[in-house]
């Protein structure tokens, strides 16, 4: 009937209401959605847990038609239908999952209009042949969620979701909406043009989480017994709490759960490596226990909702700034205060950097995704407050210091240690990469026993003679962490060249300040 107004916000927060049973809309989530009923397109950049999914479910629900989500996660998929259908939305997956009668039947509810929601994977319309049978239905949007996902900016791009640049043509006339939790200002641009929604309504929330406390310590070995001890130590100190420790492998998440079973607390491994229904048995018991800790990899993540998770711990710190306010992002939901502790050390950069290398992936992705990892490292070793620094590099200027993190609450002294910066870095270049840490210091130090005439020949020997060994290291590793060294991580014994040449000529040029943390031992004192 061409006389019934377009459906409005009050329906929309009718709906809320009834399916849902939440009383209003938060953030930016009103805005969002008047502006898909009106059939415009839009990126949304919402926090996690920030409630994307009712942004356009709402709209999917009360629109003629069928709405169509690109989700990026088989099981994730599951459990958003699952729910859906529990709460009396019609809502059917197609997915590699199902069997040829079951896609059969969701094609037919499909075409005789009995969904409101149809969740696909975006191999699934890579493949012409559902794209095709898709094509004569009436859709009343398309939502694309994690679109972070398309972009060679982003922390995970995906190759399968380029194909989705073509949506815009095959059902013309169709809103889309594309959401992500994580997408800095870069990433956001290559969204709107990898997609084509270039009239987009943009809208980004602020991704301010007052209630997390975050902290970074920095490993005070290379050692692994050493940091699942402390990790086994701050997860006692917070006892009967329930809490997620991130760790980089599988060996580690094993490791640290035994540990923590062993030290009498609830630890449950979960990896990549177990079977999709022990995974879902030990999901379960996360949910349901008291005190439960989840001793987990990153395959552990997307999509859990569990409001009163008190405590993230990163044993090994994650591959970007996205990942990582994304992760300890799954503390806290409930809006009761919570903690971040991440602890990170040089070795992890250079794992970070060495495993990235030997992905198979092409020479620009690898070079964004190197860039993305060195920031997060500067940022865990920098001296900035931590929300402060993330929130402004996802684009929020006037983000303020936050007053509760372990910068805020212990602002360190920083030292200028330019000069000493300057004379690593040309000790690093005139040793061409043959020697590790520890005889770099000692090559500054100018004490080597047996040293041969070619390294005592060179200016840099003995030029660091002011500085105390612990000093040496310390900026030899926030050399690292900025980017300015790199370690090899060989079989054992990690050799030290250098970084970012660009970044490096800065430093030598004086244009870059390299500041420390700790004053140097032997600095304070003066020479
Ligand atoms: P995201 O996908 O952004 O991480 P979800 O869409 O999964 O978040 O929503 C997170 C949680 O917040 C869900 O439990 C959801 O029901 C809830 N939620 C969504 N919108 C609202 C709202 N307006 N008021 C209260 N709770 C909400
Ligand atoms: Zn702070």
């Amino acid at each position: 009937d061409s006389q019934t107004p377009p459906p409005g916000l009050d329906a929309a927060r009718a709906t809320l209401e009834r399916v849902w049973g939440h009383a209003d809309f938060r953030g930016l989530q009103a805005k969002v959605v008047a502006e898909i009923l009106a059939e415009r397109d839009v990126l949304a950049v919402l926090p996690t847990g920030g409630g994307k999914s009712v942004c356009y479910q709402i709209p999917a629900i009360l629109r003629p038609g069928l709405g169509l989500v690109i989700s990026p996660l088989i099981a994730l998929m599951t459990d958003q239908v699952e729910a859906l259908r529990q709460q009396g939305v019609a809502a059917a997956r197609l997915d590699s999952g199902l069997s040829l009668d079951e896609r059969t039947n969701v094609l037919r509810a499909a075409r005789s209009g009995e969904l409101d929601l149809l969740y696909v994977s975006p191999e699934g319309l890579a493949s012409g042949a559902l794209t095709d049978r898709l094509r004569d239905l009436p859709l009343s949007l398309i939502a694309i969620d994690e679109a972070h996902c398309v972009s060679q900016w982003g922390h995970d791009f995906r190759p399968d979701y380029r194909t989705l640049g073509r949506l815009g043509e095959l059902f013309p006339g169709v809103p889309r909406i594309a959401v992500t939790a994580t997408a800095d200002a870069r990433t956001r641009d290559d969204i709107l043009a990898s997609l084509h929604l270039e009239h987009a309504a943009v809208f980004v929330d602020s991704f301010a989480r007052p209630n997390l406390q975050l902290s970074a310590i920095r490993k005070e070995s290379a050692s692994r017994a050493k940091t699942d001890a402390h990790v086994i130590e701050l997860v006692r100190a917070r006892r009967g709490q329930s809490g997620v420790v991130y760790c980089g492998s599988r060996d580690g998440c094993e490791r640290v759960a035994e540990a923590l079973k062993s030290a009498g607390t609830n630890g449950i491994a979960y990896h990549a490596g177990m079977s999709g229904p022990e995974r879902d048995r030990r999901l379960e018991r996360f949910l349901a226990e008291d005190g439960a800790v989840m001793v987990a990899t990153i395959a552990f993540g997307m999509g859990v909702d569990k409001a009163d998770v008190r405590f993230v711990i990163h044993a090994d710190p994650p591959g970007s700034l996205e990942a990582y306010w994304q992760e300890i992002g799954r503390a806290g939901r409930d809006g009761e205060p919570a903690e971040g502790i991440t602890l990170y050390g040089p070795s992890d950069i250079a794992w970070t950097l060495k495993r990235l290398d030997g992905r198979p992936m092409a020479e620009e992705v690898k070079s964004v995704q190197t860039r993305k990892a060195r920031q997060l490292f500067a940022m865990l070793d920098g001296a900035i407050c931590r929300p402060q620094a993330v929130r402004r590099y996802f684009g929020e200027t006037d983000a303020g210091p936050c007053g509760v993190c372990d910068i805020c609450s212990d602002p360190p002294a920083l030292y200028d240690a330019t000069v000493p910066a300057q004379k690593a870095l040309a000790a690093v270049q005139r040793l061409g990469g043959r020697f590790g840490k520890g005889r770099i210091v000692d090559h500054l130090l100018g004490k080597t026993k047996d040293v041969q005439p070619w390294e005592s020949d060179l200016s840099t020997w003995g030029i660091g003679k002011e500085i105390a060994p612990t000093g040496w290291r310390d900026i030899l590793d926030h050399l690292m962490f900025e980017g300015l060294l790199l370690e090899d991580p060989n079989d054992g014994k990690p050799l030290v060249g250098l970084g970012d040449p660009e970044r490096v000529r800065a430093v030598y040029r004086g244009e870059i300040a390299v500041e420390v943390r700790r004053t140097p031992p032997g600095m304070a004192t003066g020479r």
